[in-house]
């Protein structure tokens, strides 16, 4: 039996050639060779300790909003910790705890429901809440940091344990996980009571920066490159003349330099030779160097 017929045993739904542009907001990719989407925790354990036990390595990914797959794509196997994995629940006044593939947008909107204050920062990230985690998403002043009490996850055998406070050692866009590769299961935010209507007006208006600033009507990963220390990615990439420069179906966004965005039959390719002109150009022009933020994966 092959790693996908065994995987469809555990419950999971299985997809084999599956394209990746189907599941990643940059809408560019090969396929994977085998992509496994699991909806419980039990198909979740199950899953990942079936890869261990077969010595495959899944590659774990959330809402594929911080993705740039490969034109060849992924071999191996693609574990999708994402919105087939939703579930919110609130243990006491102030605590949320949620599954890892809930959308970060979902868990802003039960806070909002129960008139918790603290993740308004986060509406608009259209990662997983595991993704968030892992990365210690942020925005407008805010981070996963401010609000995480701790995640559950799976380490490389498939066992079951807990990381809070300072273990997740949360800092710019970086987590525990980075290094350990754990499997984030769930995790939980604390948050404050408030004022609903206060907290409803800070999440429109922060979206409204969003809609303003961002090329949102374009698939991106978001942010392309991070922020080098003392400047701004795209101020920089802006000041060195760039907006709007193409290769291929990629472009520095016309709207936000620091956004790449696909016009349109974007290729892995078109974005990396993209990436490439623009951080020799920037660092030229201005002596910074820049860094992907976006995680290319895949066959090189
Ligand atoms: C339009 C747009 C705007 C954005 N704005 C912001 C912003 O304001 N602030 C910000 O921080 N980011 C922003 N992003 C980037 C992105 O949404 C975040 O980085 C998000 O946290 C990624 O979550 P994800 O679930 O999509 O993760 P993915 O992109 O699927 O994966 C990202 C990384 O997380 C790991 N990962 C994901 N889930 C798990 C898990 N359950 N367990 C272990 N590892 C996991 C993956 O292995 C990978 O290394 C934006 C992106 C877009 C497209």
């Amino acid at each position: 039996m092959n790693i996908a017929e065994a995987l469809k045993i555990t419950g999971c739904a299985v997809k084999e050639k599956a394209p990746m542009k189907d599941y990643t907001t940059f809408r560019v990719g090969g396929c994977a060779d085998v992509l496994v989407l699991p909806e419980t925790e039990e198909q979740l354990v199950a899953a990942y300790r079936l890869c261990v036990e077969q010595g495959i390595e899944p590659f774990i990914m959330g809402n594929g909003s911080n993705l740039l797959v490969s034109d060849e794509g992924l071999g191996g196997v693609v574990l999708r910790v994402g919105p087939n994995y939703s579930h919110i629940e609130m243990p006491d006044e102030t605590t949320l705890v949620c599954t890892a593939g809930t959308k970060l947008s979902d868990l802003c909107l039960f806070a909002l429901e129960h008139s918790l204050t603290g993740l308004e920062f986060a509406y608009g990230i259209p990662g997983s809440a595991g993704g968030a985690a892992f990365m210690n998403g942020g925005a407008y002043g805010g981070e996963m940091k401010d609000v995480l009490l701790w995640c559950r996850h799976l380490d490389k055998q498939g066992r079951i344990g807990t990381f809070s406070g300072d273990e997740l050692q949360l800092s710019y866009r970086h987590s525990v996980y980075a290094e350990t590769g754990y499997l984030i299961t769930a995790l939980a935010v604390r948050l404050q009571p408030g004022d609903k209507e206060a907290i409803h007006r800070k999440m429109r208006e922060l979206l409204q920066r969003r809609v303003d600033k961002q090329p949102l009507d374009l698939p991106s990963a978001g942010s392309y490159f991070k922020r080098p220390t003392g400047h701004f990615a795209g101020a920089l990439i802006e000041q060195c003349g760039l907006k709007g420069f193409r290769v291929g179906g990629a472009e520095v966004s016309e709207k936000h330099a620091g956004f790449i965005v696909n016009r349109g039959g974007a290729t892995a390719a078109d974005i990396l030779q993209l990436e490439d002109s623009v951080r020799q150009t920037v660092l030229e022009q201005t002596g910074v160097r820049l860094e992907r933020e976006v995680q290319f994966i895949g066959r090189e």
